[in-house]
């Protein structure tokens, strides 16, 4: 009987506390760190957010500083790019998975930029903003900032955004903004996916999903602002 009541004890205290390691868990975002590749074996399933910091706009010009990735899962796994380095095996095999939904907020610039500096070609892959210009025809805008804060009620921070991300060291402020940057982007996916089977645009959303790669190597091979589908 005495040995009864404490296996019943410490059952109950095995109850209590994987409910609360749970609970912490649950609430328990990371953001992990690492310099020039993500580590080996390090999985994000089937559709991954990616989001780069750059020294500016200029694909060509401006140095790739930060490499941003998350699963959905509420972590987000931050690579710094040194100056010079133009290899990260790890990174380039997720971006080249032809399994793997590579999914951005502006495809447009993140591919080129990724495409010129680590010469990959990305697909395929899944932009929030585009989706957003196809259903949400009522407003004109389309930044992350004002998509997070109407569809899913979340306010971000763009202080950073302008910030250096050559710094040898990132700031703690830094680190968080590219972490928001990846975050939430499966949860918008989500919304707008069903805004846009709603407004029957998922074929022709996906027709432009398929086509950035071409955009982006126009971009690339000197047709940045020209619109070639125009007649003058
Ligand atoms: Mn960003």
């Amino acid at each position: 009987m005495l040995a009864f009541s404490i296996i019943i004890r410490f059952l109950n205290l095995y109850i209590i506390l994987s409910t609360f390691s749970y609970q912490v868990y649950d609430k328990y975002m990371t953001n992990f760190t690492y310099k020039n590749d993500l580590p080996n074996n390090l999985e994000f399933g089937p559709v991954v957010a990616v989001d780069t910091e750059t020294m500016g706009l200029n694909p060509i010009r401006d140095r790739l500083c930060v490499i941003q990735f998350s699963s959905g899962d509420g972590n987000a796994h931050i690579v710094q790019i040194e100056a010079n380095v133009n290899k990260s095996p790890n990174i380039c095999k997720i971006l080249t998975d032809p399994n793997k939904i590579k999914l951005f907020h502006f495809a447009r610039f993140d591919i080129a930029i990724l495409k010129y500096h680590f010469k990959i070609d990305i697909s395929p892959v899944y932009c929030t903003k585009i989706a957003s210009k196809l259903v949400r025809t009522y407003t004109d805008k389309h930044g992350l900032k004002n998509l997070l804060r109407e569809m899913l009620s979340i306010d971000i921070s763009k202080q950073q955004q302008s910030s250096d991300w050559g710094a040898t060291e990132l700031t703690k402020a830094q680190i968080e903004y590219a972490a928001s940057d990846v975050l939430h982007l499966h949860t918008l996916r989500d919304k707008l996916n069903v805004n846009l089977n709603r407004e029957n645009r998922m074929k022709i959303a996906e027709a432009c999903f398929n086509f950035l790669p071409v955009r982006v190597a126009l971009d690339l091979e000197g047709w940045p602002e020209d619109d070639i589908f125009s007649h003058s």
